[in-house]
């Protein structure tokens, strides 16, 4: 898409402002209470508003490469403060880590990324997902590691002690996802029997 595409896209797009003009006012207004944080990957494919059909407003949004979150003792201040300000300040209700097939991060860590690549050390973060791929018996290494690193990221998020507090209060809840990109649904990762199923 090139940049003048953009440009005539916002154009368009303040069109559709104008028709939904109380929404976006109202954001204006009263400011943002979205009840959703969501971890996604950066991937363009992989469009969180879009596979959710959400409106502004709805989703409290961070995207990276491979959905991932760094434990709290990673100190990563992009994601922790994204974090913090969602639940501390937001208080949202929900966390959602979703990841999706066919993962270009997970992909390359899969084949290994030269050392002197930043990605690498940002991949570091999802490495115990492929060394749990890697135990398990059957199925395919490349889906079984972008779905043990979607667990990994929610468990990453339950090192932060006010993401735990909350969670064990019920005030805030933790769901896995996974994007299946050919055909636009999502899995969800079910808590009683450990298996991935439709939402
Ligand atoms: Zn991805």
């Amino acid at each position: 898409m090139s940049i003048d595409k953009l440009k005539k896209g916002n154009v368009k797009f303040t069109k559709t402002f104008v028709e939904n003009k109380q929404l976006y006012l109202d954001l204006v207004e009263n400011g943002q209470h979205p009840k959703v944080m969501w971890v996604g990957c950066s991937d363009s494919r992989v469009v969180p508003e879009f596979i959710v059909n959400a409106n502004a407003g709805d989703l409290f949004v961070i995207r990276n490469i491979a959905n991932i979150i760094p434990p709290f003792d990673a100190h990563d201040s992009n994601s922790s403060s994204v974090l913090e300000y969602a639940v501390e300040h937001l208080h949202v209700e929900h966390i959602v880590i979703c990841g999706h097939t066919g993962c270009g991060g997970i992909n390359a860590m899969l084949k290994g990324i030269p050392q002197d690549s930043v990605i690498n050390d940002w991949m570091q973060h999802a490495g115990k997902a492929k060394e749990n791929a890697e135990k398990q018996c059957c199925g395919d290494l490349e889906i079984n590691t972008i779905k043990a690193n979607v667990l990994l990221q929610a468990d990453h998020l339950l090192s932060f002690g006010y993401v735990k507090k909350r969670v064990k209060e019920n005030r805030l809840k933790i769901h896995k996802w996974l994007y299946e990109m050919s055909n636009g649904s999502i899995l969800f990762f079910n808590e009683t029997d450990e298996k991935w199923r439709a939402l």
